[in-house]
């Protein structure tokens, strides 16, 4: 743990304050304006609802510009458990946007590798292994293919028999499942997931993959674990402290 931490504030103290840092991200700066602490965000927000979470008290520590603070945020569960569904973003009396600013504080968080200390942020890697994988593998974001019913046993014995017929199963359903041509789950042709990589390549996606692969070898390490249980760990645990019982 003290490896990693002293890792993380050397990177941070060769940079500008977390603030300023936040403050690069257009995301931030749309988001972010005078708060008024009036709640409303948390009123409406539907992660509220299920997590403990208030993006209310996010913007809080934000607006304290105190690095201390921020880096704790950073550091914690609580930048993971919004959905980026903006409803904030209409409802804000101050145009403040809790869920851009959630944005910019997940990216740096991943980028100064402090998302691998909270049990919610080291699910980066396992979901960004399955997600972007889908996406730049097969043009889906969700793929059967890759659906293995072993991780996935809640969804019970009829999805396990969809998975072990999926052709026959996706021929009733009228998809056109890795054909050519139009149709639900269509095989995307290789130019397409050329265009798909060189989008992640310009927009930072790539990058970001690999701060998550770097960060959380690094604390697979610290923890003395392979990069694969560390990944199965993350994948499959979950403590029941992060939602409003
Ligand atoms: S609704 Fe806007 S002003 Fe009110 S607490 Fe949330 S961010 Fe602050
Ligand atoms: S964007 Fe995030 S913080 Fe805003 S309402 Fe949706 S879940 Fe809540």
């Amino acid at each position: 743990m003290e490896n990693q931490e002293t890792q993380n504030s050397q990177q941070t103290s060769q940079q500008t304050s977390l603030f300023d840092e936040l403050n690069k991200d257009y995301r931030f700066r749309e988001g972010f304006h005078t708060c008024i602490n009036c709640g409303t965000c948390t009123a409406i927000c539907p992660a509220a609802e299920f997590y403990c979470y208030d993006p209310r008290q996010i913007v809080t520590i934000v607006q304290t510009k105190d690095d201390e603070k921020i880096e704790e945020l950073l550091k914690s569960d609580k930048i993971w458990y919004c959905g980026e569904c903006m409803s904030c973003v209409t409802r804000c009396p101050r145009k403040n946007g809790p869920g851009l600013v959630i944005m910019a504080l997940r990216d740096l968080s991943i980028r100064l590798g402090y998302f691998v200390e909270s049990e919610k942020g080291r699910q980066m890697l396992p979901l960004t292994h399955a997600l972007t994988g889908n996406i730049l593998n097969y043009g889906y974001c969700v793929y059967p293919r890759s659906f293995k019913w072993e991780d996935h046993k809640e969804s019970g014995p009829v999805f396990k028999w969809h998975l072990e017929h999926l052709e026959k199963s996706m021929q009733r359903l009228g998809a056109n499942f890795e054909g050519e041509g139009p149709g639900v789950l269509r095989k995307i042709p290789q130019e397409a997931l050329d265009e798909l990589k060189a989008i992640f390549d310009v927009t930072g996606g790539t990058e970001r993959i690999k701060h998550v692969e770097e960060w959380s070898k690094k604390k697979a390490e610290e923890m003395g674990m392979t990069l694969e249980a560390y990944e199965k760990m993350a994948f499959e645990y979950c403590s029941n402290k992060h939602f409003n019982l």
